[in-house]
């Protein structure tokens, strides 16, 4: 694995987005070994506004994912949360994400963490030409998902991490069956979902219908 050398007086912040519908450990160690291998000094994961690659589909009101985000990483000292792309409102454009971190820390250096399936996306996505100079791009294993850097991309670096078998929208799925989450999300993740009843609109609806 290439890792930049750190440069004096740079900090170096991994930023990882996602729509975390619900947040689940898949993200959490992709982010924690990021940040082993990367040598970075916090990560922050930002959780998007209107997600545009989800347009039509359901998806859980900005506030309740940034708190169950919150929740799943307030006992890590370096881990954070951003509201940038939840306040900036309209579909979150990772351009935009990235320019605004830069904004904000003028003085880090930027490791976009991206799962293989989103990788393979990554050069459709709208500001796609100015985005290699904001960051590095740390692309990782996923499993069911082909990782490969896609032609065309600049400063992509891919990596392994421990294999997690979740996703958020089998953990939706599962709360809409009545199966368990425990051990898949936080265990205040899953008291949070709990507690608001997320995800269960679906189950109603098919209640409803018998
Ligand atoms: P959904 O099923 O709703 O798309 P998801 O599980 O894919 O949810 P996202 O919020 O879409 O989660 O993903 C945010 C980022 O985390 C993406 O870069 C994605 O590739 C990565 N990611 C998600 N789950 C894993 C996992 N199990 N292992 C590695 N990376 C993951
Ligand atoms: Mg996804």
């Amino acid at each position: 694995i290439n890792v930049p050398p750190r440069v004096a007086g740079r900090t170096r912040v991994g930023v990882m987005g996602g729509t975390f519908d619900p947040i689940h450990h898949g993200h959490l160690v992709a982010a924690s070994e990021v940040a082993a291998v990367f040598d970075l000094d916090e990560v922050v994961f930002v959780p998007t506004g209107e997600p545009w690659q989800k347009a039509g589909k359901k998806v859980s009101p900005a506030e309740h994912r940034y708190l169950m985000t919150v929740i799943a990483t307030a006992s890590n000292p370096r881990f954070s949360v951003s509201r940038v792309d939840i306040e900036r409102g309209g579909p979150t454009y990772t351009i935009d994400t990235l320019r605004d971190l830069h904004e904000q820390r003028p003085d880090s250096d930027l490791f976009f963490i991206t799962g293989a399936d989103v990788m393979s996306e990554i050069l459709s996505w709208h500001g796609a030409e100015q985005m290699w100079d904001l960051a590095t791009f740390v692309g990782v294993t996923r499993p069911g998902h082909e990782l490969a850097i896609p032609d065309g991309a600049r400063g992509v670096t891919l990596m392994e991490v421990p294999a997690m078998a979740i996703s958020s929208t089998d953990c939706r799925d599962r709360v809409v069956q009545g199966k368990p989450v425990w051990y898949l999300v936080p265990d205040g993740v899953v008291q949070y979902i709990g507690k608001y009843g997320l995800y269960l609109g679906a189950r109603r609806n098919q209640r409803a219908a018998t």
